[in-house]
């Protein structure tokens, strides 16, 4: 996932559900204000509505005091109770007296009306709750009676007065007369205005016996009303005032519903003068119950709906809510991207780029210290990967014990200088030089010295090279390049400003001058030679491969014209490899072809001279190239791996010979195969050795394996494990041309072979006279003591028949009993049994062969 996907959906969501409920809190804080702002304002209208009562209630008793002890009244009450005394025929001639008092009386109630302004009426009332007088406001001197008959003077017409708010409907009437209150209000819902009537009974013992007067005065309520009507925080306030015998009052509601539930759970309501909450029909109500004068005056209000408290606040605060989650994604994927996202992928290309390229450092400036501490984590990592990598392109460009160019290196360079000489028509030199008595040293001194003696002589090189000037360096790089250890003890050198191939002799004289200096190492001191091939471009070669290998074979020519010199390469040796290619190629068809052919030299054993065995011999009748010696083949066949076939084919021509040979009925004799000594580095041998002999019933020990001791390169672990397991076949080993080789008494201790074949340079050497030690003694004695039997070749002759039968070798070998053999000849031989060769004619015998075969 990445790091902008992350964040929209790991991080963002954290911030948006932080900001929402943020958002959502501060909506029901809101609305909580908003409650709480309703509760104070319905507690405040319930107050001051209870105050404007308690006004009312106050100001009308005031009033009626003032009305029930003026002598206005009594005047009245006295001219109505004399009028009420006298008869009807009286009432008719007497003008009616009270008329004046009640003008007075009225006169009075305007008086009051100036004095409390918020009365609009004032009735009085007979104690049947009959109406006596009735003084509007605006209406004033009006009189009423029972009947509603006009009783003369100014008066209220019945028709209007009906519609008017001063006419007591009867509910009210009864409830007058029969209150033991001495004040009660009531509410009259009639079309209009909403008013009060305070009611005053008022008893006169001085002029009725327990007769009342009731003073009725009206109020509008419209101040209350106002007052709940300037808040429009609030849905509508509803007023219920019950009397203290529970009857409803008054109640100013548009929900009958509200009102009798109100009614009928007052008992339950608390009348401390706050704010309370009861939930009716689904709805909540705030209400505040307050007692006034022994009535219960209830403020009531529908509780705004949450949702609905304020829905335009909440929508503000969703947006608000809204627009801060969008600011806050936007902001963090831009500041992610900005700060993280663009440094870290710009980090992450920078240090690709770094890594690809040869320059390591990473020093900027990220936008962030993680990010730049991340850069010099980055920068360390690839200065070791670095280091790493340099290293171990120097291992597999340079050779790690003496620090020269390798092969590899070295062929690449050469390919890069060749193809610009070409271009400038210049001309240059390979020096090949190969250390002629390495081996020697190696096996002598120990590896350890032998290591040491190849970084001595990588130091001469570079130094006579140096103060040459026939290479001229571009800089270190091509000094390092133009000079290379190959292998073991092979080097080359690349000589690029040539004026003639005289100046490369020159280099190689000096070469050869300077190795000659004897190397002191750990008390020991030695001395190096070499063989130097040079091949020269464009001369002897047409392309860098093909110089090298021309430096090699003319290196090759300086080894077999007696080492320590230089050869330069030539039409000559040019010819040879010519001849060895030839026959390289004409070899992968000779054993397809069937173009071998085998010879079989018998071996005598000493005294008798009965055959004992015979030596294969393998000739080679080429279409292509005619007879080839063995001497020249043997060495391409092993240069090019042919001989592992070679060999497989000859053991197993030799088994078949010695099984067709067993069914004949001929006499046991060996058979000796000259293996060559690549297979003694060759795992699969003793193997394929062991499977071959399991096919045959024949003795093992009847095929010998010839192996050249001079070719023998290393006694390591390996060859000797070979050597071993070959022997475990029962096989016969033998060390061919034993004493030109290096093989030490120590390692032929160790070795586990069976027999020594004297090399034919000793047997040639062997003096007619005797009474000196001779070469051959040396390894007869040898022989003797490992007990390892001994053959001699190369027997020519009659003396050194004698001589090496007097020494106690064991076989004998040569054109002096036999030259190599056709099988024909060979088991015409067996076939007459002819076993042992005639004494007599031992000389004539060799010589006829002799001339047979070098013919
Ligand atoms: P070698 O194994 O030392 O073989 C003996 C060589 O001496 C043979 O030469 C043989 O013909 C020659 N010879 C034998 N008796 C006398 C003698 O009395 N006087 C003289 N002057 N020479 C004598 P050839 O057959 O030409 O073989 C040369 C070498 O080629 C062999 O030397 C051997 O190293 C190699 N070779 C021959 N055949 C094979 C083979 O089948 N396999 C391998 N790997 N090498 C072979
Ligand atoms: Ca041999
Ligand atoms: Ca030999």
């Amino acid at each position: 996932m990445n790091l902008r996907v992350l964040v929209l959906t790991r991080i963002i969501p954290v911030f948006v559900l932080a900001l929402l409920s943020l958002g959502l809190g501060s909506v029901l804080l809101m609305n909580d204000a908003v409650s709480q702002k309703q509760t104070s304002l319905v507690t405040a209208l319930a107050r001051s509505f209870s105050a404007q009562l308690q006004q009312f209630h106050s100001t009308a008793q005031a009033g009626a005091e003032l009305l029930a002890r003026s002598t206005e009244f009594s005047a009245y009450s006295s001219a109505r109770e004399r009028h009420m005394r006298m008869s009807a025929e009286q009432l008719r001639g007497n003008a009616p007296e009270t008329d004046d008092t009640e003008k007075d009386l009225l006169a009075l109630f305007n008086r009051v009306f100036d004095g409390y302004p918020h009365f609009d009426q004032i009735q009085l009332l007979d104690s049947a709750g009959a109406t006596l007088l009735a003084a509007d406001r605006e209406w004033l001197g009006t009189r009423h009676t029972d009947s509603g008959r006009d009783t003369g003077g100014p008066a209220i017409p019945m028709s209007a007065s009906t519609n008017r708010t001063g006419m007591l409907p009867d509910a009210l009437r009864s409830a007058v007369i029969n209150s033991k209150q001495p004040f009660f209000v009531e509410y009259a819902l009639q079309q209009g205005t909403p008013s009060m009537f305070l009611v005053y009974r008022r008893t006169n013992p001085q002029h009725w016996e327990g007769e009342h007067h009731y003073f009725i005065f009206t109020s509008k309520l419209t101040p209350v009303t106002n007052l709940a009507a300037q808040h429009s925080e609030l849905d509508g306030v509803n007023f219920l005032l019950l009397s203290a015998n529970d009857q409803p009052l008054f109640g100013a509601s548009e929900n009958a519903d509200l009102v009798a539930y109100f009614m009928q759970n007052h008992g339950s309501l608390t009348t401390d003068g706050d704010a309370h909450i009861v939930n009716v029909s689904g709805q909540s109500l705030l209400y505040v119950a307050t007692s006034l004068s022994g009535n219960k005056l209830i403020t009531f209000t529908r509780q705004r709906p949450r949702n609905d408290i304020n829905s335009q606040l909440s929508i503000l605060a969703l947006i608000v809510t809204a627009l801060a989650v969008t600011v806050c994604v936007f902001l963090t994927t831009f500041f992610i991207n900005r700060l993280v996202a663009l440094p870290i992928r710009q980090l992450a290309r920078d240090v690709r780029s770094t890594a690809d390229g040869e320059n390591v450092s990473l020093k900027k400036d990220y936008a962030a210290v993680e990010i730049n501490q991340l850069a010099a984590t980055f920068e360390k990592v690839l200065t070791a990967e670095h280091e790493a990598r340099s290293q171990i392109q120097n291992m597999a460009y340079f050779d790690a014990l003496t620090g020269l160019a390798n092969r590899r290196l070295f062929a690449t360079y050469l390919a890069r200088i060749v193809a610009s000489a070409q271009r400038s028509n210049a001309s240059l030199a390979v020096m090949f030089i190969d250390l002629d008595n390495f081996k020697f040293i190696n096996d002598s001194y120990g590896h350890h010295f032998g290591d040491r003696v190849l970084v001595e002589f990588a130091e001469r090189i570079k130094n006579t090279v140096r103060t040459s000037d026939l290479v001229s360096f571009l800089g270190e790089s091509d000094a390092a390049q133009s000079i290379a250890r190959l292998a073991g003890d092979e080097f080359a050198v690349l000589l690029t400003s040539l004026e003639d191939n005289f100046s490369a002799a020159v280099v190689a004289e000096r070469l050869l001058e300077n190795a000659r200096e004897p190397i002191v190492f750990e008390g020991q001191v030695v001395h190096i030679e070499a063989s130097i091939g040079i091949a020269v471009f464009p001369d002897d070669a047409s392309g860098p491969q093909q110089l090298i290998q021309h430096a090699d074979a003319a290196m090759y020519h300086a080894k077999v014209s007696g080492k320590n010199t230089y050869c330069f390469f030539s039409q000559d040796i040019s010819n040879k490899l010519a001849r060895q290619r030839n026959i390289q190629q004409a070899l992968r068809h000779a054993l397809l072809e069937d173009e071998f052919e085998l010879l079989f030299q018998p071996y005598v054993n000493r005294g008798e001279h009965r055959i004992i065995g015979a030596e294969i011999l393998l000739r080679w009748n080429s279409k292509l190239l005619g007879a080839i010696p063995p001497q020249e083949f043997i060495p391409v066949a092993e240069s090019t791996g042919i001989i592992k076939e070679i060999d497989a084919w000859l053991v197993s021509k030799a088994l078949e010979l010695l099984n067709h040979w067993g069914h004949k009925g001929y006499p046991d004799i060996n058979l000796s195969i000259n293996i060559s000594a690549a297979e003694m580095r060759n795992l699969s041998f003793p193997g394929f050795v062991a499977a071959s002999l399991k096919g045959y019933t024949i003795e093992p020990r009847r095929i010998e394996f010839e192996i050249t001791e001079t070719k023998l390169v290393d006694y390591d672990e390996r060859s000797l494990d070979i050597f071993s397991r070959l022997k475990d076949t029962g096989v016969t080993l033998i060390l061919d041309d034993f004493g030109k080789g290096f093989t030490s008494l120590n390692q032929l201790k160790d070795l586990p072979v069976h027999r020594l074949k004297i090399d034919q340079d000793y047997v040639a050497e062997i003096a007619t006279k005797s009474g000196h030690l001779q070469i051959v003694d040396v390894i007869l004695l040898l022989s003797h003591s490992y007990q390892l039997s001994a053959t001699a070749e190369g027997v020519e002759q009659l003396h050194q028949v004698a001589y090496l039968e007097e020494a106690g070798c064991d076989y004998l070998q040569g054109f002096y009993f036999s030259a190599p053999l056709s099988l024909e000849q060979l088991t015409a031989l067996l076939d007459t049994r002819q076993l042992v060769l005639p004494s007599g004619e031992q000389q004539a015998s060799a010589d006829a062969v002799h001339t047979a075969s070098s013919k």
